[in-house]
Formats: structure tokens, sequence, C-alpha cells
């Protein structure tokens, strides 16, 4: 039929025909003698029909000058250009273009002068299409359309990774704050829309032409720019490189302006989460092909390497490339004077050189001047900064309702059953407050009414809150030089660190269990975390709670473990610190982790602990327990679980103590590497000693600062160095650390 056809029809009378790959149709290149045409054919619909009229449309206004830079219609013996036949029986439009010669972009190892031609090249396109005006094409709407990227969403489940899926969802949902609002003001017109390697003809490293139209559509201009740039740039190490050099190139010839450059970035993450999610479709709905392209894998690369840089870095290199003036960032000094003008200087400031944040996302975050740092600190964005469902949680409930706990909302014993059902049976009962201090503070309330006893047994160098009474329990605040002095209800016990003592943790319960005997006054509770940050990321040693529990209960004392640090499975062998343990505790404090960033704590205990709170006043707090609350803590309990965060910290947590062991191996001057899966610490010495070395500890936290990398120092003598990042931390970020790290201890030694 095909045959037949091309004799008829454009005197091809004994052809050779090579099918090629085509998207969603059929292509065929028609060779004979020296003519060379490719012939198209495409399953019938009507709204295809108008389509490639449209397409044709555009082509013939491209041919104006004649420069054999874009395929040319070849008319059928009708004169018309599209027609339709039936081929193997299935009713078909079909059309004949000229072949253009030259070697495709992505087979070459283009020069930066080749992507500069490239953005000259589609610029001057861009203005030839300008005048063209087509109803059909701009009433177009479909997932490849940059303008209308937000249709991919019914694709997100079609990703099978839970992680890459969540980095896309946030990309989505970055492009729906920074591009929707200004589309509309956007200068549009009909514009190629799909520049990218595989349809960019490449002679002598001149752009000599641009095949397939099929992806013509009217949106913003800028959107050829991002496209160019996303393709140009996705398969290389140094990735914004040659889309740079695309873009002065088309600002050559079409000026670009400051609100196009601004969403530059959200644009070529859209394309690229357009890219993986309908390549992630094609795979479910053929599951013969679960192949992944080598465009798969540049894309989700070129994804995480913009989450890596993040927006600001970003549209400043764009900015300077075409020379746009960038307004100089408030200066660091400035900053701080303003905020001391109403904040209290006892507000401390990290590091030497303080940040000033802007945004975040996963495991980066940004400062004002757009210097991407890898966080290996903080713990409070459990499951990753800005995660888009935590987000989105807290945002749909926000808009919803959000009230108290004084009236009947299902999601309060929603999230109370989810998260009591990750303890073991006996605790059972939650009580939701705002904060790890406030959590504490009640937790101690409970014990005191629950046992009528008022004296409190806590961890040397324990940390536990800000209020009243979390203060009084936490050695690290009242026993500092400045604090209020140790207060005559406590009793403080040393801690079973196994690095600086030689006593093993069965040995140092013995010592505690006797202070308790020789203390007059019964304990209402005992407190401790199960790994001691605030000490140095000190690990209670192994059997001392084990040995201690059994005795602060038999003389009627509550076993608190303080979960706001070691909670949520950032040890990754273990949900919660008390099973590392492998005891159970008596009632439980949370914080930090719980929410993400959003204010949540809680204290879970048994029934009949509560039971005995219970006869007491009515407990009420007007932020605790709330619906917004609630929906952002199922949603980190959800990401947990469907990013299997915990095994990650167990894989990276055990990957990255391995890494620190091989330092230490090195270097004298790291005296112990401790802690558990995402939760580590790394004690400074003087080499060969066991003598702190703060001096130390703070040379390489603010080296790795100044590296962009944010760790911390805690301890006693702040002379360990603390690294807890969030969960979705990867090996190569670990490696990252370590590395730099390394430089630090080397410059050490040599200088
Ligand atoms: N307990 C521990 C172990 C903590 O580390 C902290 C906070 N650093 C708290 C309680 C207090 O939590 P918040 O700051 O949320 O009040």
């Amino acid at each position: 039929m095909i045959k037949e056809l091309l004799s008829e029809e454009f005197q091809f009378d004994d052809p050779i025909i090579k099918k090629l790959d085509g998207y969603d149709n059929v292509n065929y290149l028609v060779v004979q003698g020296g003519r060379k045409c490719i012939f198209k054919t495409y399953p019938y619909s009507t709204s295809l029909y108008d389509i490639l009229e449209a397409e044709t449309k555009v082509l013939l206004t491209l041919q104006a000058e004649n420069t054999g830079k874009f395929p040319k219609p070849i008319a059928f013996n009708s004169g018309d250009y599209l027609k339709k036949v039936d081929i193997k029986g299935e009713s078909s439009i079909c059309r004949m273009l000229t072949f253009l010669e030259g070697a495709f972009l992505g087979e070459i190892s283009p020069s930066a002068k080749v992507y500069d031609a490239l953005g000259d090249f589609l610029a001057k396109m861009d203005q030839k299409l300008h005048s063209i005006k087509d109803y059909v094409l701009q009433s177009r709407q479909w997932e490849w359309d940059l303008k209308a990227a937000l249709l991919n969403t019914k694709y997100l489940g079609d990703i099978e990774d839970p992680h890459q899926r969540n980095i896309v969802r946030y990309f989505l949902k970055e492009y729906e704050t920074h591009v929707l609002p200004i589309i509309n003001d956007l200068r549009h017109q009909i514009i190629h829309n799909d520049a990218n390697e595989w349809n960019i003809l490449i002679q002598n490293d001149r752009v000599s032409g641009i095949i397939d139209f099929g992806d013509v559509t009217y949106s913003p201009l800028i959107n050829e720019v991002a496209i160019a740039m996303t393709y140009a740039s996705y398969d290389k190490e140094d990735n914004l490189q040659a889309a740079c050099h695309v873009l002065r190139g088309y600002h050559k010839i079409t000026p670009l302006i400051a609100s196009e450059i601004k969403i530059l970035y959200y644009l070529m993450a859209a394309r690229l989460c357009m890219s993986v999610c309908n390549s992630a479709h094609a795979k479910k709905i053929n599951s013969n092909n679960s192949y992944t392209s080598v465009s798969e894998i540049h894309a989700w690369s070129m994804l995480n390497y913009l989450l890596k840089i993040g927006p600001i870095a970003a549209e400043a290199s764009f900015r300077g490339v075409i020379g746009l003036k960038t307004d100089k960032p408030e200066l660091i000094l400035e900053k701080i004077k303003k905020r001391h003008k109403h904040i209290s200087p006892l507000l401390s400031i990290s590091y030497k050189n303080p940040i000033a944040m802007e945004c975040a996302a996963f495991q980066y975050m940004y400062d004002h001047e757009g210097h991407s740092f890898l966080d290996a600190y903080n713990n409070i964005p459990h499951v990753g900064h800005a995660h888009p469902k935590v987000v989105a949680a807290g945002q749909l409930q926000m808009q919803k309702l959000n009230t108290n706990t004084r009236y009947l909302y299902d999601l309060l014993p929603e999230y109370a059953s989810r998260l009591t059902a990750k303890f073991p049976t006996p605790l059972n009962k939650v009580f939701f407050v705002n904060s790890g201090s406030a959590a504490s503070d009640l937790a101690i309330r409970m014990t005191q009414m629950h046992t009528k006893k008022k004296h409190v047994m806590v961890m040397e160098h324990g940390y536990h809150g800000n209020t009243k009474t979390s203060i009084d329990i936490s050695d690290y605040k009242f026993n500092n030089p400045k604090g209020p002095g140790q207060p005559d209800y406590i009793l403080k016990t040393g801690l079973p660190n196994a690095y600086r003592s030689d006593l093993d943790g069965a040995q140092q319960a013995t010592i505690a269990i006797n202070e308790l005997k020789a203390q007059e006054n019964k304990i209402a509770a005992f407190i401790a975390e199960p790994i001691v940050g605030c000490g140095g990321q000190v690990p209670l040693a192994k059997d001392y709670l084990k040995n201690l529990y059994p005795a602060i209960r038999k003389q009627g004392g509550v076993c608190i473990s303080d979960e706001v640090q070691t909670g949520f499975g950032r040890l990754g062998k273990y949900f919660w610190g008390f099973e590392m343990h492998g005891v159970v505790p008596d009632m439980v404090v949370l914080g930090k982790p719980m929410g993400n960033g959003h204010p949540i704590g809680a204290v879970v205990t048994t029934d009949e602990i509560a039971a005995s709170f219970e006869k007491g006043v009515e407990f009420f707090s007007s932020f605790g327990g709330n619906p917004v609350s609630c929906a952002i803590g199922l949603a980190v309990l959800d990401v947990i679980e469907e990013e299997n965060l915990q095994e990650n910290a167990k894989e990276v947590g055990s990957y990255y103590k391995k890494l620190l062991q091989t330092l230490q191996k090195k270097y004298s001057c790291i005296g112990d590497v401790r802690g558990e899966g995402l939760f580590l610490g790394i004690e400074m010495v003087h080499d060969g000693t066991t003598k702190t070395n703060k001096k130390l500890a703070h040379f390489i936290k603010n080296g790795l600062r100044d590296r962009h990398i944010l760790i911390s120092t805690d301890g006693p003598d702040d002379n360990v160095l603390k690294t807890k990042p969030p969960l979705c931390f990867t090996k190569s970020n670990a490696r990252q650390v370590v590395e730099a790290m390394e430089e630090l201890l080397h410059l050490h030694y040599t200088h």
C-alpha cells in the first residue's frame, strides 16, 4: 500500500524504505537515487488532522527563504499536504516531507560554539514563527506543553521509586508556585517546543536544521529556550554550561527579560519532570517495555543536579550570561544588625561566618547569595526540607479546618492510632503538644502525679528543653556556668560513655542504682536520651538501661525515654532509640522530626499512667493535636514508610560511619566515631590522647561550612562533630562530607 502510494503520488518507483523510530507515529525514510524524503503516518483522528494541518502551515511559513533548514511539506497530486488513507486496515493520515542532511546533535561532541549557534538558530526560527496565528495550536492542551506541565501530575503514580516521585512532586509544586502565577503575562507565540539533541542537525559545527515539528505549540517564548537549555545540558557533567551557551546565543538575537529569566530554572525542572513522568507512564502501559532509556537516566541526573544547585544560583548564572544586573545581596553584618534590633543576641547564630538562608529542598539549603549547602546537620526536616507531601498536607488542611481538640475531627484519633501503632503495646496513650520542651515538661508533671513523688533522676549532659521544668531536668542547661544550678529535687547520674570509661554499661548502671539507694527521696521518674546529643552524640553504654530500668521501677519510678532526637527511624536499625537498648520505657517524649519542622511534640505513655493523670485538672493545649498538626504528622509517617527512610538511614548511616571510621584509622586526632544510623558523632582529640580538642572540631565545622557543608559541634567541651542529616541523605552525600573533612584534616596537619 505504502509503495503504491509513494509511486502514484511522489514518483518513487522502487525506493528503499527504512522504518524510523517515532514517538507516537510511524515514519519512513524513502530513498531512490539521489532523492531522499520522509514519509510520515499517523493514526487518524479529526483532532490530530487539525493539528497536522497547523503543523503544515508552520512548516510552509518557515520555507519562505528556502533555507533548507526546516523540513518542507511535499504536496500530494491533489495539492493537499495531508491524506487520509487505510494502511493495513487502519485509518491513517500521511504526509511527505523533505529529508534534512546533517548529524544529530546527540551524535557528536558539540563545542560551546555549537550551543551558542543553537540559541541563535532557535531565536531566528522563533522570529519567523512569531507572525503565525493558528487557533488550533492556540487551543491545544496537552502534557508536552510546558505551560500545561501540571497535566503530568496524573502520571506521578507511574514513577516507581517513591523518592524520585517526590522529587518530581516537589518541582511541579515549585512550578505551580513560581511559574503559574505569571505565565499569562509572558509573551506567547508558536514555538517548536522540542529542541532536543535528536531533533537538531549539525553540519561543520553549524546548526544546519531542525526536524520534528510534531510538538509545535502556542506557548510562552521562554519555553522554547528552556527546553533547548534542558536538553543541551542534561547529559553533561558541568550541567549548566551548555545551557548558558544556548541562552547567550538566543538572547543575542531576541533579548530576554528578567521575568523570563527568573522562571528558567523552574521551567527546565518542569520539562525534565514531564519527560520522566511520560517515560514512567509509557512503561506502565506497556509492560513489555521496562527499558530505562539513556535520556531518562540523564533526566533524573539533571533533576538531582538542579536540586543540588538550587534556584538562586541558577538564576544568577542565567542573569550573568545575558548581562542582567543583580542587586547586591544585603551584607551579613547588616542582617545581624537588623535582627538584633528586636531579637536578643541570646539566640545564638551558627558559624563564624553566619549564613542567611533563603530556601531549601530535601538535603540541600540555599543561602541568599545562592550558595547551596549540603545539610548534614538538621534532623528536624526529617524526611527532607520542603518535602512536597508534608507541605501539601499542611496547606490543604490549613485551608480546610484548623481548630482545637475540644471538637471532634477524625484526624486526631487517626494520627494517634498511627503513631501509637509504632510503639510496643503498653505505650498506648498520646498527649499532643507543640514542642519537645512542652512534651518533657508534661512528661515530668504526669510522672509526679502518677507516683505522687517529686524527685527526678536525670542524665549528665542531658537536654530536654527550654521550659522551667525541662531546664530543671537538663544538666546541659542547669549546670552551665551561666545556668541556674541543679535544683534540689534533681538527682543527676553520670553519663555511661563507653569511650571515656573503663566500666561497662552494667557496672555504670550499678553506680546509678547505688545513687538511687543512697538518696532518701524516692524518685518519680528517670529521664534520658538513648544517645545523648548534647553530651556529644554518646550512646548510653550497652546494658545500662537494661539494668537500670528495673531498679527505677522497683522503687516506684517511671522510665522516660526522650526520643526527640533519636526517634522516627533515624537510627536505621531501630525506629525508636530505646529499642537499641533492648528496653521498653513507660513514657516517651517526642518532638523535632515528628512534624518535619512544623511544631509538634507529644508524650506517649501507658493507659495506667494516663489514668492517674486523668484524675487531675483538664489537660488542654491550644495547638497540640490540631488538625493541621495531625495531617502533617500523618504525612511524615507516610513518607517515612513510602520512601523507606528508616532503611535508608540504616544503609547510608552504616556506610557513612564506615567512611568516618576509615578516616579515624588515618588520623589519630579522631578519638571516637559513634552513633547509629544517621545520628553520628566524631570526637576530636589531641593526637593519640583522649584529651578533647575543641579548636580542631571548630576548625573542621567552620571549614566545612566554608565548603558548603553543614554540620555542628557539641559535647561538654564542644569537641564532638555532630551529623544528623535529613533521612534522604545519600551515600554520595556522605562521601562528600568525609572527603571535605579529610581535606581539612590534611590542611590541619600541613599548616
Ligand atoms: N529533648 C531533646 C533530646 C532535644 O534535643 C530537644 C531540642 N534540642 C528537646 C527535648 C526540646 O525540644 P524543642 O526545642 O522542640 O522544645
